[in-house]
């Protein structure tokens, strides 16, 4: 999507770290950790939210986790542990409308991290 602010992260149009990547997902970190470990994972096709996803396309949130489970590796968080989030729609506070999960780690949580 022309306007969509991760779209041009994808594309590498707008500088990102990048923490990992495959052939439809990307994954990089929030500019403004909630965590001292803090991950957006993306799918590089635009979706606007959870809700955008429709059946023919629930494929790629076996990507998406299985993404998570590496990065999870990468990070070497998987005996600490972390915590997925995934904002959708106005009473969750989505600012980015680009479908994405908040990987969080590095710290204990309570209940509201984000
Ligand atoms: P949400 O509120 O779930 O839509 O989360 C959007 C997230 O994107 C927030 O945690 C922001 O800090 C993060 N964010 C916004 N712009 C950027 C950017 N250019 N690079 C990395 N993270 C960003």
């Amino acid at each position: 999507m022309e306007d969509c602010l991760f779209c041009k992260i994808v594309k590498g149009e707008i500088p990102s770290q990048k923490v990992y990547e495959d052939e439809n997902i990307y994954a990089f970190k929030d500019i403004n950790p909630a965590a001292p470990i803090h991950v957006l994972i993306i799918p590089k096709k635009h979706y606007n939210n959870i809700l955008d996803v429709k059946e023919q396309d629930t494929m790629i949130y076996a990507d998406i986790f299985s993404a998570i489970n590496k990065i999870a590796e990468k990070l070497g968080i998987q005996e600490d542990g972390f915590r997925i989030i995934s904002n959708c729609g106005r009473d969750s506070g989505q600012e980015v409308m680009h479908l994405h999960f908040h990987l969080l780690a590095g710290c204990k949580m309570g209940p509201k991290i984000i």
